[in-house]
């Protein structure tokens, strides 16, 4: 075993680990041994001393250590090389790398803690087809290691640039400075990208998070089944994913609510390129307000789409964010007809599928609803879902048929 700092855990703080967790909070290390680094490497070992496995250390963060292994090996360039190509070849198998968009890397779901790469395939504003990566570093041991990543990411896929969005909140909390921009050739200010054969423009080094949602690319197509015919209301639709799949797939016309006034005309000008234009409305508006104001009487909806932002970002936040899942799905349940289609997601990790599913129960009680399941979802396997880590199940959707009781 090599020489490394070593944290002990407290007792039974170990079961957490032996089932597959990453994860080592500052509350539960008893003690450590050594002179810890800021991004080094560290043993973690149970309190009785049982090797838990190797982990990269952030100091300020409540998540002091994630681990990458569990065994004893270095986070060397050959690691991070067969780890970066591994999470390539899960993606070939049902992305077809010309034509689609996907996430490449999903941080700890792929073994490579606080990393996310997502690859955009398609062309920039003049028609020349490429590929462009938009990389997070959230974590410590991945930010201190960025140079070696970025040259083994352009080895591995060879891309036309690569743009950094290291913005997210998350990054504070292991005590980085946010950081964006171009870190490698040129990255266009739009890129046409193509999903379920419509074509989006997605602004990859403005747009929120990476750019485009790559977790609901399978979940647009399932909804979309239900809206033919249909009166639509796609709240929190940012640039139209779900917007644009429900009128290619034959809605009568569509509603497009969001509070951010750049995602709306995002979602006027896909429309218009999609030639969906005279099916979609777009509304700049806070959800919350717009579907308080919003009035069944105008004509019932057919389908209706909830896909808002994480609502609980940690987990003091759940509480709330429960009641806030609860708010706005009775009041989409009162303005569905009879019959009609509630496809609802929550992508916040701190709530299980179990308290959401709860929350949708106990939001068709309020709105004197009875659901039938229709499908149940989660996030693209482009986004892993692995065992041990329940965090990493991080979007939980259901498609609801709901009749009034
Ligand atoms: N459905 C989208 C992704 C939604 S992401 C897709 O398929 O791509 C969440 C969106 O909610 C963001 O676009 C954000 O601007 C918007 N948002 C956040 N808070 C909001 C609020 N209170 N009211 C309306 N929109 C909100």
């Amino acid at each position: 075993m090599r020489t490394l700092p070593s944290a002990y855990l407290k007792q039974h703080e170990e079961d957490r680990l032996l089932r597959g967790h990453p994860w080592v909070y500052n509350n539960e290390i008893g003690r450590i041994a050594g002179t810890t680094e800021a991004g080094g490497e560290m043993h973690v070992f149970s309190s009785q001393k049982r090797f838990m496995g190797t982990g990269i250390y952030s100091p300020s963060s409540k998540i002091r250590i994630r681990l990458y292994s569990s065994s004893d090996v270095a986070l060397s360039e050959d690691l991070l090389r067969a780890r970066i190509h591994k999470a390539i070849a899960i993606r070939r198998d049902f992305r077809n790398f010309e034509a689609d968009c996907a996430r490449i890397i999903f941080a700890e779901a792929d073994g490579l803690p606080g990393l996310i790469v997502d690859r955009f395939a398609g062309s920039d504003p003049a028609g020349v087809r490429g590929s462009w990566l938009s990389v997070q570093f959230l974590a410590f041991g991945m930010d201190s290691r960025r140079d070696l990543i970025l040259k083994l990411l352009s080895e591995a896929l060879a891309p036309d640039g690569i743009m950094e969005r290291s913005d997210a909140p998350v990054r504070k909390l292991e005590g980085l400075e946010p950081r964006t921009g171009v870190l490698l050739g040129s990255v266009p200010k739009t890129i046409t990208i193509t999903e379920n054969g419509l074509t989006f423009r997605v602004h990859i080094g403005e747009g929120q998070k990476t750019g485009w949602f790559m977790d609901q690319k399978e979940n647009r197509a399932s909804v979309a089944v239900h809206a033919r015919g249909q009166n639509v209301l796609d709240m929190f639709c940012n640039e139209g994913g779900f917007s644009l799949a429900a009128a290619a797939a034959g809605a009568q016309n569509v509603v497009a609510v969001d509070a951010s006034f750049d995602a709306v005309s995002a979602v006027a000008a896909n429309a218009k390129a999609n030639g969906l234009e005279g099916k979609i409305s777009t509304h700049a508006a806070n959800a919350f307000e717009f579907l308080r104001d919003e009035k069944a009487s105008k004509g019932p909806y057919g389908l209706i789409i909830l896909d808002p932002p994480a609502f609980a970002k940690n987990r003091a936040a759940v509480d709330g964010a429960l009641r806030g899942y609860r708010e706005i799905n009775v009041r989409a349940l009162k303005l569905l007809g009879d019959g009609g289609t509630l496809a609802t997601f929550s992508c916040s990790f701190w709530i299980s599928r179990d308290r959401f599913l709860e929350t949708l129960e106990a939001s068709a009680a309020d709105a004197g609803m009875a659901l039938r399941y229709i499908q149940e979802l989660c996030q693209a396997p482009d986004h892993p879902i692995v065992s041990g880590y329940p965090e990493s199940r991080y979007l939980k959707g259901f498609i609801v048929k709901a009749e009034k009781r």
